[in-house]
C-alpha cells in the first residue's frame, strides 16, 4: 500500500531568524520544504510532488511572506522536489541553476511517467502535472539579495543527479543539500540503466568533503530530520565504505550478485536503523561501473 505523498503544514520548524522548514514527517516522496526570508523577499526550497501539494505551499508562503516579493528553486529536478512548480507561476520568480534546468527540460517528462507507475496515490498527486520553465537560470553560482539577507545558491557539479543544487544561508549557518543527504536513510542512487545513469558514488564523495568543508551549523537534508554537520560526515562515511566494500569485491572478480548479498548484509548490520534498504544494491550497481 503506497501512502499518499502529501505535504502537511505540520510541525513547521523555525531554524533561524525568519528561516523555517515544512517537515518531511517522514513521508516517503515528502521533501523537506524551506522557506527563507529577508526584509524584501521570500525563497521557496522545493515544492512538493505535484499541484495540489505546491498549492499548500503556496499558500502557506503568501501567509508566512506578508506582501514580500516570492523566489522558487529547488535542489534538483526529482518529481517531490520540482513538480509543483507550475503553481507558482506568476506568483513567484523560478530560478534554476543550468544543469538542472537541463534535467527539468530532458529527464523530467521520462520521471513524469516512471513516477505514476509508482501507486495510485502518486500517479493521483502527478494529474495536470506540466513542466515549468524557469524565469531565471544561472550558471556558476548565483547569490540572491532578499533584504538584509543574501542566500547562495550553488551546483555542485553531478551526483546525486546532473544539476544537483545546494542552498546555504551564511548569516544563519543553515545548509538544504537536497537529496545529496539524507537522515536516518541509505543514500538515494537513482542508478537505472539504461534509462538514467546519472548519479555518481565518486562524484558524490568529492561533493561531500567540499560540503563538510563549509562546517555548517544546520543541515536540512531532502529527506529526514533536520541535523548539524554530522549529517554531511555520516553521508560521506558511507559512500566511502560503500565505494571500498564494492570495489574489493570487483577486484576479486566476484559475481555482482554475491557482492549485492555481502554489502547489504555489511550495510544493514552497520545502520541497523536507516530505511532505504534497496538502494544499497543501486549504489553497488553505480560503482561498479566507476570502478
Ligand atoms: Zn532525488
Amino acid at each position: 500500500m503506497t501512502e499518499d505523498p502529501i505535504v502537511q503544514i505540520t510541525g513547521v520548524q523555525e531554524l533561524a531568524r525568519d528561516l523555517v522548514v515544512i517537515p518531511d514527517r517522514r513521508v516517503p516522496l515528502v521533501p523537506n520544504i524551506g522557506l527563507v526570508g529577508g526584509t524584501h523577499s521570500v525563497l521557496v526550497v522545493e515544492t512538493g510532488l505535484g499541484p495540489a501539494n505546491a498549492e499548500t505551499v503556496l499558500e502557506f508562503t503568501a501567509a508566512y511572506a506578508k506582501g514580500r516579493r516570492l523566489y522558487l528553486t529547488s535542489t534538483h529536478f526529482h518529481p517531490e522536489h520540482a513538480f509543483g512548480a507550475q503553481t507558482f507561476a506568476g506568483e513567484a520568480t523560478y530560478l534554476l541553476n543550468r544543469a538542472q534546468a537541463t534535467d527539468l527540460a530532458m529527464k523530467g517528462p521520462g520521471y513524469l511517467e516512471m513516477f505514476k507507475t509508482l501507486g495510485e496515490p502518486i500517479a493521483r498527486r502527478l494529474e495536470g502535472v506540466e513542466l515549468a520553465t524557469p524565469d531565471l537560470v544561472y550558471d556558476d553560482a548565483h547569490d540572491l539579495d532578499l533584504g538584509g539577507r543574501v542566500v547562495r545558491l550553488r551546483p555542485t557539479g553531478r551526483a546525486h543527479s546532473k544539476g544537483d543544487q545546494v542552498i546555504t544561508v551564511p548569516d544563519a549557518g543553515v545548509m538544504f543539500t537536497g537529496d545529496l543527504v539524507e537522515a536516518g536513510q541509505f543514500s538515494i542512487f537513482p542508478w537505472f540503466p539504461p534509462y538514467d545513469t546519472d548519479v555518481s558514488g565518486t562524484r558524490w564523495i568529492a561533493v561531500m568533503e567540499r560540503l563538510a568543508a563549509e562546517s555548517p551549523r544546520v543541515v536540512v537534508p531532502g529527506h529526514g530530520d533536520v541535523g548539524g554537520p554530522r549529517l554531511l560526515e555520516d553521508v560521506r562515511d558511507y559512500l566511502e565504505l560503500l565505494r571500498d566494500e564494492t570495489w574489493a569485491r570487483r577486484d576479486s572478480a566476484m559475481s555482482e550478485e554475491t557482492m549485492v548479498e555481502e554489502i547489504t548484509a555489511l550495510m544493514i548490520e552497520r545502520h541497523p536503523e536507516w530505511t532505504g534498504r534497496d538502494w544499497i544494491e543501486k549504489g553497488v550497481g553505480c560503482l561498479c561501473a566507476e570502478h
